[in-house]
């Protein structure tokens, strides 16, 4: 549950500052007299400022309220299977300063942590920003994630296995910034929801098809949170029949271990000389036969995972990303080819689209969980 302050926060936010106390008190569901107190601590607190308009016509002039963006800062951190983002973004949410590295191959606890330590503060560092601006840390992780814990479970594509089982407090003690952490797509969702080309729309599911294979969901504009023992939009591990392709989860026949990145690439390195996922999609475009042969093959794997999800939440709204998507290349179009032939008529007319956030998506969704939790 969001909390009163953020409510507020995000209602001054959507009226682009141009909403009243009023305004603000509709938008928010907030109650008058809690927003009302609310806002004055936000006021005293230089979060929030009032601009004074000259009143139009008789009665009470109009009072918007406006955000000070530079009031608070949050940091993003999305480890991702090969590259990992950092960024930074305002109280209004502009993205201030990002940064990608290359993701630490993952030996053990000690080394992860210094790792990432030192690649906030290079981040942060290169960008300027003085450390007691920033309010909190998110982590968006590839992996399996316990966030009420604040535990990383398992990031097998980036090496790590089950049973590590990473507090992210350590994080938390070496910079000195509170830190929460969730898993890519249930960041990437969020950020969807409050940022993207659909954002505000109840029912929305995102698809990454990278190295992993993931889906987030927001049914009825709640964030589903995926953990480890309750999973949601674990679509990379589907089983297909059929499939005999050993998976990073220790298991055989998941969708992830043949569409999968990495897994692209075992499927054709003997056929070609081809060496990574990108060429291989648009080799494909391009007409060549072995790796379109392979590519079929992956978006019929993808399309029964992206139709799960759709067939279970009846999103309004299906956006894309990843290391796979591009709309210049052949897997992200076939997918979709595969797709509409498997959904019954009644839910082909959802929205299919590729996120406009970029790479750095699920970095600004893990930034906007921090702000969530911290604020
Ligand atoms: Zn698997």
């Amino acid at each position: 549950m969001l909390s009163t302050r953020v409510k507020i926060i995000d209602a001054i936010r959507i009226g682009k500052n141009n909403f009243s106390k009023k305004d603000v008190c509709t938008h928010s569901g907030v109650s008058w007299g809690a927003m009302y107190k609310i806002v004055d601590t936000l006021l005293a607190e230089g979060v929030v400022f009032t601009r004074n308009e000259k009143p139009i016509g008789r009665g009470r002039p109009n009072v918007p309220l406006c955000i000070n963006p530079a009031a608070a800062c949050y940091c993003g951190i999305d480890i991702g299977a090969h590259s990992t983002k950092i960024l930074f973004v305002d109280l209004n949410f502009n993205i201030l300063y990002q940064e990608k590295v290359e993701t630490l191959f993952y030996s053990d606890e000690e080394n992860f942590f210094k790792w990432l330590a030192e690649c906030f503060r290079n981040t942060q560092m290169h960008s300027g920003i003085a450390d007691d601006k920033i309010n909190a840390v998110g982590l968006s992780i590839s992996g399996t994630v316990d966030s009420e814990h604040g535990i990383i479970v398992s990031g097998a594509n980036w090496g790590m296995t089950r049973g590590a089982n990473l507090p992210v407090t350590k994080l938390a003690s070496a910079i000195r910034h509170p830190v929460c952490v969730y898993s890519t797509q249930v960041a990437a969702v969020l950020a969807e929801y409050h940022f993207g080309k659909e954002a505000g729309r109840g029912n929305l599911v995102t698809i990454g098809l990278g190295v992993g294979i993931g889906s987030g969901a927001i049914a009825n504009h709640m964030l589903l949170v995926s953990h480890p023992s309750r999973l949601v939009g674990y679509i990379g591990h589907i089983l297909i029949p059929g499939n005999d392709r050993d998976c990073v989860c220790g298991w055989h026949g998941c969708l992830e271990a043949y569409s999968g990145g990495d897994s692209l690439l075992k499927a054709i390195a003997s056929r070609t000389d081809i060496r990574s996922a990108k060429d291989i999609d648009l080799a494909a475009a391009s007409g060549d036969p072995v790796a379109i042969e392979i590519m079929d093959t992956a978006a019929r794997y993808n399309a029964i995972g992206v139709a799960g999800m759709i067939q279970l939440y009846s999103p309004e709204a299906v956006i894309f990303s990843g290391g796979q998507v591009r709309r210049e290349g052949y897997l992200y179009r076939q997918t979709l080819v595969e797709l509409k032939k498997l959904l019954p008529p009644n839910r082909r007319d959802c929205i299919f689209d590729i996120t406009k956030l970029g790479e750095f998506q699920s970095a600004l969704g893990a930034a906007r969980l921090a702000f969530e939790k911290f604020f």
